[in-house]
């Protein structure tokens, strides 16, 4: 609705005729080749099995043990009963140290298994939670700490390692937006004592509906493989669980994509390399990517000087039937039900005024360049 009252009214942006290109999303779902899919839905028609731990489910996971070098990879249903799997699990009470930049869930996770989430302010150069704020909020209460790779971004995860021993915590990370990124040469979902993703169809990979969590932890697997089938082996019922399966038709999806990721990868970088070139000096902060990462590229985030000047730069856009999100907005603190604002004023400042420009596999360097000089234009 605001695109359509502001059309026309900003800055002396030209109007692109949007006929041309259609519309532009901030992300749009890889997918792999029809046939490809519907050859897998014959062995599913074959064999007739749907669900409950078939064969595509664990091809999927050997694939992401084999392939991405994730330890004990297990499947499941969404990036956030992932969570919920991992609190309960772990068997969690008290205080969870979290960050105020991320999805709502990273929080309500924490809310819906009875714990208290207790707020630290992030690294305004890698969106991550600042580790040197962690340890004065730990209370003899504190259980754990659960931070988000924010875009994929690492945590200093040594950092938050150090402190977790020093107090005996657990160590969870939300890498919903980390699959594919590397970090000492190494998956980062298998930093923390364990760590969980999505596989959302609006991810960098998806299953259309999907998630997993990762662990090196022989016990901790064998437990949440346990808990994500309703506690149940063969006819027996040996915990209170969670149905947190996933399907054969979502891990065919998955199969099929799987060896499309590199290629995506390479395109994300490029398109991500060609967006940091053109605003190189346009007044917008962009993203660090800490040394010793091999970055998915998974969002374009761009800091605004002002939530004034990202209102501009929104409509700019929208009135080219290009729509960039505001993602994370608000931050977490600032939820009407969590009501913790000013409690981390670097969170909420960014999340103001942070704007993820369109990126995805497909996209044209044309509408890259596009954005790229009406955010330029916009702003100058
Ligand atoms: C998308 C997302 C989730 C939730 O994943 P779903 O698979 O959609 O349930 C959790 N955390 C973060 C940071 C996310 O972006």
């Amino acid at each position: 609705m605001i695109g359509t009252q502001e059309k026309g009214s900003t800055s002396g942006v030209p109007e692109t005729p949007a006929g041309e290109r259609g519309p532009v999303y901030v992300t749009r779902a890889f997918l792999p080749p029809f046939e490809t899919f519907t050859e897998l839905m014959r062995g599913v028609w074959d064999r007739g099995q749907l669900t409950n731990n078939g064969p595509l489910v664990q091809q999927f996971e050997r694939a992401l043990a084999e392939q991405i070098g994730l330890a004990h990879p297990l499947f499941l249903v969404n990036g956030t009963i992932a969570l919920n799997l991992i609190i309960r699990a772990l068997e969690l009470k008290g205080e969870i140290i979290t960050t105020a930049f991320s999805h709502p869930v990273t929080t309500t996770s924490i809310l819906w298994e009875g714990c208290t989430p207790v707020f630290v302010d992030i690294d305004p150069d890698t969106f991550c939670v600042d580790p040197t704020a962690i340890e004065e909020r730990i209370t003899p209460a504190t259980t754990a700490i659960l931070a988000t790779h924010v875009y994929g971004l690492p945590c200093d995860v040594e950092a938050i390692e150090a402190i977790a021993l020093r107090h005996g915590l657990k160590v969870i990370y939300d890498g919903a937006h980390a699959f594919g990124t590397r970090y000492k040469g190494e998956s980062l979902l298998n930093y923390g004592d364990v760590s969980s993703t999505s596989f959302h169809a609006t991810k960098v990979f998806h299953t259309v509906e999907g998630g997993s969590v990762h662990t090196r932890s022989e016990a901790l697997y064998t437990r949440l493989r346990l808990l994500r089938t309703m506690g149940q082996v063969g006819e027996g019922f040996h915990a209170v669980g969670l149905n947190a399966k996933n399907s054969e038709l979502h891990a065919a999806m998955g199969v099929a994509n799987l060896p499309f990721l590199d290629e995506i990868l390479a395109q994300r970088r490029h398109q991500w390399e060609r967006y940091a070139t053109g605003l190189a000096s346009a007044p917008v902060h962009l993203a660090r990517i800490p040394a010793d990462t091999e970055y998915n590229h998974s969002y374009f985030p761009a800091v605004l000087p002002t939530e004034e000047a990202l209102l501009r730069v929104r409509a700019a856009l929208n009135a080219v039937d290009i729509h960039p999100r505001r993602y994370f907005s608000p931050a977490v603190t600032e939820l009407p039900f969590i009501g913790r604002t000013g409690e981390c004023p670097i969170a909420e400042s960014v999340a103001h005024r942070v704007l993820c420009l369109p990126l995805y596999h497909g996209l044209s360097d044309a509408i890259i360049d596009e954005v790229v000089d009406i955010v330029s234009r916009t702003l100058r």
